[in-house]
């Protein structure tokens, strides 16, 4: 993997992170088609570039659907989804799913397993009590008690009969740290599977890019969670996925008190060691879920875990705006800054 660093603190330089995709690959030809569209509670954008305009079409209504079947399937918010009937049920007995969910709540396991529970899809036993939009949350009491429930291995998957169930009344899981990047590289393959070699999908936080821009690389911000109209590092990418997560996603304050979107498993409330945490590798649920897991690890724990992982780079921001870069990273932005410093020389 190679980034080069535009410009490390960008401080001063004031362009919304979704700007910068509107600025830089705005299309320059005819040949590119672009959309947005709100599914899954966020906003969904696809890029495509392909001669065909009926091919690019083509690309963008497959993206749509697939983001919509992802939804229907999975969302805690709509009754009739299998996760919704497998958190009323699965307490009973097992319950049969699809395929693709049976195999996402066995990768979201794996990334309980990698991270040491960090990332632990059953945090919605007391994740369901928040409401952020109505900024209502669960008592103290509420959270002691909800947060015994939290615990991955009260899941049981039975891999021949595609079934879950749970071994605990008040077990509930929502797989919105990792669905959205799953959705975005289902999506990728739809177009690979039409052809297409350029494109960008991105599902709120989560971004993959397919190729690069025609010859040039895409270039992806991330925003600085101090002030999210502005970026604090832009990244040149091309074929890989990058997620962050955020404390500024969703949340309301209370008593001075910030209350959001990402739960620690151990405590039951919100994870507060850092204020973002983004997360490179090459493909979308990958960054997803380990994006999510570092915000709740911390830099101290989430580095050591990066630097060991192959493939995998990250950007973290602490409470005090600190950055912290993987050894991956931190090795491009030395290389990138001797290489400006010995150009300044020359001049
Ligand atoms: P992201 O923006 O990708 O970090 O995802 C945040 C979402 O992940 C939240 O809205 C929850 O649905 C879910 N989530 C929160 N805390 C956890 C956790 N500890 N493990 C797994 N998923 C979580
Ligand atoms: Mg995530």
């Amino acid at each position: 993997m190679k980034y080069i660093f535009i410009s490390m603190f960008l401080n001063s330089f004031r362009i919304l992170a979704c700007f910068i995709f509107f600025a830089f690959s705005s299309q320059l030809s005819a040949e590119w088609q672009t959309e947005d569209e709100a599914i899954m509670g966020t906003t969904i954008r696809v890029e495509i570039w392909h001669a065909d305009a009926d091919v690019r079409q083509k690309g963008i209504d497959k993206v749509l659907a697939e983001m919509d079947r992802v939804n229907r399937l999975m969302s805690p918010y709509i009754e009739q989804s299998q996760l919704s009937k497998i958190n009323k049920y699965a307490h009973e007995g097992p319950i049969e799913v699809d395929q693709d969910l049976f195999e996402l709540i066995e990768k979201s396991i794996e990334f309980s397993q990698l991270t040491n529970g960090a990332f632990d899809i059953t945090y919605a036993s007391v994740g369901h009590l928040y409401n952020y939009r109505k900024e209502i949350k669960p008592t103290e009491e509420e959270v002691a008690a909800a947060k015994l429930l939290i615990d991955y291995k009260n899941l049981v998957l039975d891999k021949h009969q595609l079934s879950i169930s749970y071994l605990k009344h008040g077990v509930k899981i929502d797989l919105g740290g990792i669905a959205k990047g799953f959705a975005v590289d289902q999506s990728i393959q739809h177009l690979r599977n039409l052809g297409i070699k350029h494109a960008l999908v991105s599902a709120g936080g989560d971004t993959r890019l397919l190729g690069d821009r025609r010859g040039r690389a895409w270039l992806v911000g991330i925003r600085d969670p101090a002030n999210t109209e502005e970026v604090i590092v832009m990244l040149p990418l091309q074929d890989e996925a990058l997620s962050t997560s955020g404390d500024y996603e969703r949340f309301f304050i209370e008593d001075g008190e910030k209350y959001h979107h990402i739960i620690h498993p151990t405590t039951g409330n919100s994870a507060s060691e850092v204020r973002s945490a983004s997360i490179l590798a090459s493909d979308s649920t990958t960054t997803d879920a380990l994006s999510t897991s570092i915000f709740v690890m911390g830099p101290d724990k989430g580095l050591a875990l990066l630097n060991i992982l192959e493939g995998v780079e990250g950007v973290i921001v602490d409470k005090q705006g600190k950055l912290y870069y993987s050894q991956g990273l931190e090795k491009e932005q030395k290389k990138s800054q001797n290489s400006s410093n010995s150009n300044s020389s020359v001049k």
